[in-house]
């Protein structure tokens, strides 16, 4: 993975996870800067991890080749506003992880076209698990991306997607998804509980099915999701009845609809 100067501004959760991967994948500390508005979170950062901390979002930006905008989508604007002016942007590859803010808005804000990545994690990134959907400007190059790619790959697994638009299938396919497993396992475990078990041994049973049903998935990526399916399912058992039931209500059908939802929610914010 190559190494740049790179600064993150703003030291919440998310730069917290990212910063956590790319120290124990062996990225230079000392190539890694955050700002952040109050002090408390940027002293348990060096501390922990070691890296350069500041409050001021000038200094981060002057030191690094490489910037991630990690402040809430509401507060961009004036974090960007308030930038020196007299800092040279140019040559700076800026990526920005706030939800919902398009390009072209994060090109107005900083006041110029440079190459900028829009990068939209989820929430299992903060385990190192995320999915991330990554689009670039026109400015970016081939060597920004595979540094991006590296950058994003210290939490999850990393997804180029050529059109803007696209990001909004990320959004319902990864960003919002995982709200749509704890439904349905919560589902389950209320059905545990009205068959008897208690509510601890109903959310264990849940939650270890279904991390061995995402291990199986993963680690067997040459079968088809119908065939682990069916590896399963025997003819007239319990399993193919309770399949054949969420079959017969349009699971297909209701999880269309729910990720189509997502897709026009994200449309009407951006
Ligand atoms: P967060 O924990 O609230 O962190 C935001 C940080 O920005 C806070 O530490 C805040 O400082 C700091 N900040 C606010 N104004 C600032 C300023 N003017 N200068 C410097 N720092 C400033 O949020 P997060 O969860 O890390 O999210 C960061 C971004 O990731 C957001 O845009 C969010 O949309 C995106 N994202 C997050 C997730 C997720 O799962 N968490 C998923 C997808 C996308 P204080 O401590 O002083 O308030």
């Amino acid at each position: 993975m190559q190494h740049r100067k790179l600064a993150f501004i703003g030291a919440g959760n998310m730069t917290r996870s990212i910063v956590a991967g790319l120290v124990s994948s062996g990225y230079p500390k000392e190539l890694i800067i955050a700002s952040n508005r109050s002090r408390p979170k940027l002293d348990a950062l060096q501390e922990e991890l070691g890296i350069k901390v500041t409050q001021s979002n000038d200094e981060a930006i002057a030191f690094a080749d490489a910037i991630v905008l990690s402040v809430k989508p509401q507060m961009m604007e004036d974090v960007c506003a308030a930038f020196d002016q007299s800092i040279d942007l140019s040559g700076k590859l800026f990526m920005s992880i706030a939800a919902g803010l398009p390009v072209a808005r994060l090109q107005e804000m900083l006041g110029g076209k440079y190459p900028l990545v829009r990068i939209m994690p989820n929430t299992p990134s903060l385990l190192g698990q995320g999915m991330s959907g990554l689009y670039a400007n026109a400015d970016v190059s081939d060597s920004d991306r595979d540094y991006v790619t590296g950058v994003m790959g210290a939490v999850g697994k990393t997804l180029w997607v050529e059109k803007e638009d696209d990001i909004n299938g990320v959004i319902a396919a990864a960003g919002s998804s995982p709200a749509y497993f704890f439904l349905f396992l919560q589902a389950m475990q209320e059905e545990c509980m009205a068959m008897g078990f208690n509510q601890q041994d109903s959310r264990q049973l849940v939650q270890q099915a279904m991390l061995g049903a995402a291990q199986m998935v993963c680690e067997n990526p040459q079968l088809e999701l119908s065939e682990l399916r069916a590896q399963v399912t025997s003819k007239g058992g319990t399993t193919a009845a309770a399949v054949n039931s969420l079959i017969d209500s349009d699971l297909q059908g209701i999880v269309a609809k729910a990720m189509q939802a997502a897709v026009a929610r994200a449309d009407e914010m951006a």
